[in-house]
């Protein structure tokens, strides 16, 4: 593994700094740099419309979506190009997050599958940050096992009338169109049942209801369709193909590296560092660190895990399942330092309040957003699975309902 940049390497990078230097919204640093692992705000600004002029000026600079098509919005960039962005784009990256899941899921998504006409018209918009697009997949019967989804889209003329429901579809509420996948068939195994489509979220009978989250956020929404109309052309793959255009989108989910993974160490060190016990400075004390070298050791094996990735993508490789690894790893890794830090302040930990807790709201929103993190993507136990039967070659999940027609398999009503 070599860690330098080639020269061509090194190039990119100082042009994308130069760049970024002369034209970043330097006036949200201070407070982008405060905001931890969930909870990014900006006190008097929306994120999303700060976000929106951030990719605005970077698609004018031509340094938007760069690992896609210059002909769509994007760079024609190679993967550790985009990996170099990530790493010099810093906490400006932060304001990119509404556009994440349109960049590294449905774009890629439509590039597969969409006509030459869609392509020019709805990428460019969604690399300038214009339209935000969002990931209608989950639903109450279908998380994990995205292909016992259940809402269904009927023919009708040229057209699909869609019926059902969608959870956890995060950036909905702001979205401007949205991937959709839907059962047309189910008299076939879950699997075959399924067709894939792409709608505007303002039409008419798509009902976006708002989840409000532990940490006070409201980044996902329940999505309800009725009656909703989308047009034939803009389905994306064959009828009945929906779940092999799911999996270009879910590969592209776990492609989408980025430049590290958040594991809380830094902020519970700096902490650590200026922290005093009764007995003296934190840093010094015997049990805190102890508790600091495990996660340091943890801490670079993951770093370290997330360079051989960026190693393989340098020498043209698709990286394996490392991003599962380190999703794993880090997600608990988060919720033990949060919960770690929130009991060496003691009472402290438990204040709330912009004003006077300011520590303990950074650990506090950092403890909140890990189960999500847990569960995004992938749970835990999916990842286990993904790293025992791809890594470890062990037999695969046991799936009973794999050959069964999806109306036969048995439900609790039936
Ligand atoms: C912050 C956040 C953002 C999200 N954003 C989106 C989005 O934008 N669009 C979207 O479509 N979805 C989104 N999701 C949904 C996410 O993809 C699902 O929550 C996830 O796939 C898990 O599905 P589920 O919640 O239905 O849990 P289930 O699949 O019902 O799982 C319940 C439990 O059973 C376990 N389990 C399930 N199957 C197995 C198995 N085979 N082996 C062992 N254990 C198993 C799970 O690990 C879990 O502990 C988001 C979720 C979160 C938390």
């Amino acid at each position: 593994m070599n860690f330098d940049d080639t020269p061509q390497e090194a190039e990119f990078r100082s042009a994308a700094r130069k760049w970024i230097d002369a034209n970043a919204p330097k006036q949200y640093e201070a407070e982008l740099s405060k905001s931890s692992l969930g909870r990014i705000r900006l006190e008097k600004e929306e994120i999303v419309d700060v976000g929106k002029a951030w990719q605005k000026k970077k698609a004018e600079g031509g340094w938007a979506c760069l690992h896609w098509p210059k002909e769509y919005g994007g760079r024609g960039a190679t993967p550790i190009e985009k990996v170099i962005w990530q790493q010099e784009e810093g906490v400006y990256g932060k304001l990119t997050q509404p556009f994440q899941i349109g960049e590294g899921m449905c774009g890629p998504t439509v590039m597969a599958f969409g006509s030459e006409e869609h392509k020019r018209h709805y990428l460019p918009k969604l690399a300038s940050g214009e339209h935000i697009w969002c990931q209608l997949f989950s639903e109450p019967a279908g998380g994990s096992d995205v292909a016992g989804l259940r809402t269904r889209a009927e023919k009708k003329g040229d057209d699909w009338i869609i019926n059902g429901q969608k959870i956890w579809t995060s950036g909905a509420h702001y979205s401007d169109y949205g991937l959709l996948i839907t059962r047309t068939d189910p008299n076939v195994p879950k699997h075959k049942g399924l067709t894939m489509f792409f709608l505007d979220m303002k039409s008419k009978g798509v009902e976006v209801r708002p989840i409000k989250q532990a940490n006070g956020m409201q980044e996902f929404n329940e999505v309800y369709f009725t009656d909703v109309v989308i047009p034939d052309h803009q389905r994306l793959g064959a009828v009945g193909d929906g779940w092999n255009v799911s999996l270009t989108t879910l590969m592209n989910e776990r492609m989408s590296i980025g430049a590290g993974v958040s594991t809380g160490f830094p902020e519970l060190f700096e902490f650590c560092n200026s922290l005093m016990l009764e007995d003296g400075p934190a840093i010094e004390d015997r049990n805190v660190r102890s508790k600091l070298a495990n996660w340091a050791v943890k801490a670079s094996g993951l770093k370290y895990t997330s360079m051989r990735a960026i190693s393989a993508l340098s020498k043209g490789d698709r990286p394996g399942p490392e991003n599962s690894i380190g999703k794993l790893v880090a997600g608990s890794m988060v919720q033990e330092v949060a919960m770690y830090a929130l009991d060496l302040q003691g009472a402290a930990g438990a204040l709330s309040g912009p004003e006077d807790a300011e520590v303990a709201g950074k650990f506090q929103a950092m403890l909140l957003r890990a189960p999500g993190t847990r569960v995004e993507g992938g749970t835990d136990e999916i990842m286990r699975n993904i790293i025992a039967e791809r890594v470890l070659g062990l037999l695969g999940d046991i799936r009973v309902d794999k050959d069964v027609p999806f109306n036969k398999i048995p439900t609790k009503g039936r």
